[in-house]
């Protein structure tokens, strides 16, 4: 027999797809819808291809919220529990990444799953204050040809808006790079990477929107706006229990008080494109950046493939976390106790079918 059509509660990569509308460029063009959602079921089909995920969100008609709440937010309370989790946003540029993630956030006005998962942070702290002691830090970097880059640094911050758009973006030279570093107990830090203390929704917004003014970007054939780096948010939760002042001399509630010291993060990661290479008509030096992304993006369809496959998990296979920067980085966030979910982002337009077919393809890959 099969396994359940939903992965699992166990599974510990979900996957959604996300099919977005067809956009007012492509209806110009003549495009043609040839995404169909089967009604009933997490399943599309594409020509005579079908797939089925734990989730399908678009074009049937589901509110954006359902999203949010059937796949974020138990990560949003599990890291009130202390786990790790880590959201990709995966499809070729133009499929919506941005968009669904909420990454281009601007002036508060876009709802994606950034400003979402702030809100439900920050109202879950809200409940929880009076005897927890909250710490949150935010950072936000880009990987761009294996290279680390601080989103937040405050020495470029206010610089990216600069005339032509391209300004202010490189580190300042002989600040050291920022290095992925690895924890003896196995916890991976970002050594010299800004990390701003937030203590309301609002300070995180701005860190997000700062940043996303910083990222790079590109023009290619396939999209003047193109992102070829993979940008990563990341929440960092600590909490501490406050002493309970109604039973001072108990100390054994005490001595478990003290141990209630939980730290965990979420990482919100709007991934590179992932078109090919020669889809983007590059060459030179836009081709050898063509060929880092897929780095990433070929570890981290490796890792999820070893981390879906529980057979092979159980018999202790190598999970290739250290063949790029991105699953490195990723690496006590994706696997072990940690909760993923993949939104596999597609276009409905004809045009895109082959790209559509390969983001399906490395999609289904995770389950
Ligand atoms: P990507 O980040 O994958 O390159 P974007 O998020 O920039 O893609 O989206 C590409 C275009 O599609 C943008 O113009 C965006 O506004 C539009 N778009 C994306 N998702 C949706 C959606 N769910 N509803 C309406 N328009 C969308
Ligand atoms: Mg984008």
């Amino acid at each position: 027999p099969s396994p359940p059509a939903n992965g699992g509660e166990n599974c510990c990569v979900k996957v959604a797809l996300h099919v977005r509308p067809l956009i007012a460029d492509e209806r110009a063009q003549g495009c043609k819808d040839c995404v169909t959602a089967v009604s009933g079921k997490p399943q599309v089909q594409i020509g005579t291809h079908s797939f089925t995920f734990d989730h399908v969100y678009g074009s049937s008609g589901t509110p954006s919220s359902a999203m949010f709440e059937e796949c974020i937010a138990p990560l949003v309370d599990g890291l009130f529990q202390g786990y790790n989790a880590t959201v990709l946003a995966y499809g070729q540029t133009g499929s919506g990444k941005t968009y669904t993630m909420g990454t281009g956030f601007k002036d508060g006005c876009q709802m994606g799953i950034i400003p979402q998962v702030m809100n439900a942070l920050f109202s879950k702290i809200e409940t929880l204050k009076h005897q927890t002691e909250f710490q949150l830090h935010v950072s936000f970097i880009e990987i761009l040809k294996e290279e680390v880059r601080d989103l937040l640094d405050p020495t470029t911050l206010n610089k990216s808006d600069t005339a032509n758009g391209h300004g202010g973006k490189v580190n300042l030279p002989g600040k050291p790079p920022i290095q992925i570093r690895e924890t003896s107990n196995g916890v991976i830090t970002l050594a010299g990477s800004t990390e701003f203390s937030v203590s309301t929704c609002k300070e995180m917004a701005t860190c997000l929107e700062q940043g996303s003014l910083s990222r790079a970007t590109g023009s290619t054939n396939m999209n003047n706006q193109s992102s070829r780096s993979h940008a990563i948010f990341t929440i960092t939760l600590e909490q501490m229990c406050k002493p309970n002042p109604v039973f001072p001399g108990d100390s054994s509630l005490n001595d478990s008080m003290n141990e209630e010291y939980l730290c965990a993060k979420l990482h919100l990661v709007d991934l590179a494109g992932s078109e090919r290479a020669k889809r983007t008509g590059s060459d030179g030096m836009r081709f050898k950046e063509g060929v880092h992304i897929n780095k990433g993006l070929l570890a981290l369809g490796n890792v999820i493939s070893a981390l879906g496959d529980e057979k092979r998990r159980k018999e202790g296979v190598h999970v290739p976390y250290r063949d790029s920067k991105l699953t490195r980085l990723l690496q006590d966030s994706l696997g072990g106790n940690s909760r993923t979910v993949m939104i596999a982002c597609i276009s409905p337009a004809d045009i895109n079918a082959e790209e559509t077919l390969n983001t399906l393809k490395y999609a289904n890959r995770a389950r």
